[in-house]
């Protein structure tokens, strides 16, 4: 393995679900659903395999999905975007991140990461041959905020690009306007561009709402946002994402893309559209689900004596284990799975900062009702 890869050489998801899978525990540790997306979409792809659409769609993606995104930002963020120019279809939100980091990012620049941080970021950064600048989140009430002033300290000269995620990984917290203010006064000052990965843009609890920072004054020239099928429709193995910008910066994205991939999976994509377009009753019907599973994963761990913390989103909770007498998450993870057929995520493999967060875990409730139940009584074996 390169140097500049030798820190990256297996992933937290693909470790701790071998580990469940090998136990026999309940995968509480890497993110997805264990339920199907609407059916009707399903069955558009089903279709698009049946009627012969299986050989390279165009490089940018499928018309009729680029239309799609293009008219989904617009009605429910009022944002612009030339479907042909200022949309690109990519592998996942992964693969958008990384093009976008590749085709943005010269060696030697800096990107500023907000820890705890979703891992590939950290690789894609390293792939770049870019420098990362963190910075922690912090504690506020049971949840966690921006340190901003941090965040100012961070960005400096040589500073290219700082990446945002909200809802976010690992931690639940979904930043409040003031707080995307902030960031969005900071980077137009500073001559900055965001990436903002707003995977779980649709899963957002207790009524908040969720805002793209590309919709703040003077954002939309210098966001690249990203985001995907498969925590919206549940169908994380589609691996269909998609990124939105100006022209100029969706056209060096594209550029790192076409080497990478080249397109995205045909099929899929007529599917998503179609989910776009037809299926944000479904969508409401997940969120609402997700909060209720939410709230039962938050209880069980409260009541097995852990410290939870607030989520206001995502697939995701985080739970303090100091009350068991330890501080380190990653043995706790280790050896979770044998111990009561659980598997959780350490959080501090998201950071470079690790003090703060060693005692923190995160667990996901993107689980059938009976799985969640089964793995209440299971915590309760930690008491
Ligand atoms: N960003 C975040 C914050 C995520 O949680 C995920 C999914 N695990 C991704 C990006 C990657 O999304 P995709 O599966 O579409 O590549
Ligand atoms: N997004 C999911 C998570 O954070 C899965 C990520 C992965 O498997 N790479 O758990």
């Amino acid at each position: 393995t390169v140097s500049r890869l030798q820190p990256f050489s297996s992933t937290i998801f693909a470790e701790m679900t071998a580990l469940a899978v090998r136990t026999g525990a309940i995968n509480l540790g890497q993110g997805f659903p264990d339920t199907d997306g609407p059916r009707a979409m399903l069955e558009v792809a089903r279709s698009a395999i049946a009627d012969g659409l299986n050989q390279y769609p165009p490089g940018p993606g499928m018309p009729v999905l680029r239309e799609a995104i293009a008219a989904d930002r617009a009605a429910r963020y009022g944002l612009q975007y030339d479907p042909d120019t200022e949309v690109l279809v990519t592998v996942g939100a992964t693969e958008a991140i990384s093009a976008a980091l590749l085709g943005l990012v010269e060696p030697g620049q800096e990107v500023v990461l907000i820890e705890p941080y979703y891992d590939s970021y950290a690789a894609a950064v390293a792939l770049a041959g870019g420098v990362r600048r963190t910075v922690s989140l912090i504690p506020d009430g049971d949840g966690y905020a921006l340190d901003l002033d941090a965040l100012r300290a961070a960005v400096g000269p040589n500073t290219r690009i700082l990446v945002l995620n909200s809802p976010h990984n690992p931690t639940g917290t979904v930043f409040t306007d003031a707080e995307l203010r902030a960031v969005a006064e900071l980077a137009t000052s500073r001559d900055l561009l965001v990436l903002s990965d707003e995977v779980y843009e649709h899963l957002v609890f207790d009524g908040r709402v969720h805002t793209p920072v590309a919709a703040l004054p003077g954002m939309a020239e210098r966001t690249v946002t990203v985001s995907s099928a498969g925590k919206s429709f549940s169908v994380t193995g589609w691996k269909t994402g998609w990124v939105c910008g100006p022209a100029e910066l969706v056209d060096a994205v594209r550029s790192a893309k076409q080497f990478l991939t080249f397109v995205a999976g045909g099929p899929f994509q007529p599917a998503v559209a179609h989910a776009l377009t037809h299926e944000q009753a479904w969508v409401a019907g997940l969120r609402e689900d997700l909060q209720r599973k939410r709230d039962v994963l938050s209880g069980a761990l409260r009541e097995a004596g852990f410290g939870v913390r607030s989520s206001g989103g995502t697939y995701f909770v985080c739970a303090d284990i100091t009350p068991f007498g330890t501080t380190d998450g990653e043995s706790f993870c280790r050896a979770l799975p044998e111990r009561i057929g659980v598997a959780a995520v350490p959080v501090s493999v998201f950071a470079d900062h690790k003090t703060p967060w060693n005692h923190v875990v995160r667990f996901a409730f993107c689980k059938r009702d009976e799985v969640l139940a089964e793995a209440a009584e299971r915590l309760l074996g930690l008491a």
